[in-house]
């Protein structure tokens, strides 16, 4: 297809000014506009966070996110919409995001943050605050999230540990288990961090029997997507007890609604689905647009195509 008209879809808003990646598009060789729901139809490709259905109208969706669990993928390939996303960039920003999670379990900041609110000089139990190197980090997913959590928690002295479908190594992890024997890998880590996407192949991979199979003073972190968790099932061993605690962006509900006991938990640190952000990611979005409209100029196939 020819490239006339590109649309920012205004949802981008949720994650960054739309006008700074408009900008940062402007030398494209076609009409680069931010639009809201009645121009989308007007534009030949959209770069976007949430799905219309108009969407179907246009040629070419990129998605700013990596995970694009949200997109009817059926229909797109039914109306000839290509369908390309973010992953690849999120590799440093959810690794340090991840590592920000295991320091504050291990120096306990999560409690003293929670005590400043309140004017609480308190001190941590004894045996309560320890140090990352000698524990071992037990990553289920070994893509973009997958080895920049790996690489960084490996700077930080903790030994990593991946499960991945084939069970193939890794570079970055010490050792990678096959998807079939996720419950022996996850029974040796002291923190589990899950960078899956939403398939019907993973969700709810981690359910009651999961839990059961990590160690009980373990910490299970999820950046990957809600529903890869059996959310109550999490809750139940939480409250049993059964795990040490948890760090969470993603939920089978966002926003986590008001409700949710997980908001409540001591040693739950819950994030608002935002483990990705930086002042960058509308430049690191960017390239891969520009990218792939030169692609398109050269007949070549897109980078990151899902449909
Ligand atoms: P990616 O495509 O680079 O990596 C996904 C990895 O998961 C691949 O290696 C794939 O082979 C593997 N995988 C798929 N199904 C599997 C299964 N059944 N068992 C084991 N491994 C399996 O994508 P990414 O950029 O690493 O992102 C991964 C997911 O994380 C996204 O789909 C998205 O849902 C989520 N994500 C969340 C945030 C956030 O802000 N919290 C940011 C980026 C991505």
């Amino acid at each position: 297809f020819e490239l006339e008209r590109l649309g920012v879809h205004d949802s981008v808003e949720a994650v960054f000014p739309p006008a700074e990646l408009a900008d940062f598009l402007s030398e494209l060789p076609a009409d680069v506009t931010v639009v809201g729901d009645d121009e989308i139809t007007d534009c030949d490709a959209i770069v976007t966070l949430e799905h219309r259905d108009a969407f179907l109208e246009c040629s070419w969706i990129h998605s700013i996110q990596a995970g694009v669990d949200r997109f009817p993928f059926d229909e797109f390939e039914e109306h000839g919409v290509t369908l390309t996303n973010s992953t690849g960039i999120h590799d440093r920003t959810v690794g340090e995001t991840v590592a920000g999670y295991l320091l504050a379990f291990s120096r306990r900041l999560h409690d003293h943050v929670a005590d400043q609110q309140d004017r609480r000089w308190e001190r941590p139990e004894w045996d309560e605050a320890f140090t990352l190197p000698g524990t071992t980090a037990c990553v289920v997913g070994t893509g973009t999230l997958g080895t920049g959590v790996a690489d960084v928690l490996g700077a930080l002295g903790v030994r990593v540990i991946g499960v991945r479908r084939s069970g193939e190594p890794v570079p970055g992890f010490e050792e990678v288990y096959a998807s079939d024997d996720l419950h022996e890998a996850i029974a040796e880590a002291d923190f589990v961090v899950v960078t899956l996407p939403l398939t019907d192949e993973t969700h709810h991979r981690f359910d009651a029997d999961a839990f059961d199979a990590m160690a009980e003073d373990a910490y299970f972190v999820n950046v990957g997507r809600g529903s890869v968790v059996d959310e109550p099932a999490l809750i139940d061993a939480l409250e049993a007890d059964a795990l040490a605690g948890a760090a969470l962006d993603v939920f089978e509900t966002e926003p986590l609604p008001e409700e949710s006991p997980l908001w409540e938990m001591d040693e739950v640190i819950v994030t608002p689905h935002c483990a990705a952000y930086t002042r960058d990611y509308f430049r690191d979005v960017g390239e891969i647009v520009r990218e792939n409209v030169d692609r398109l100029g050269d007949d070549e196939q897109f980078y990151n195509q899902v449909v």
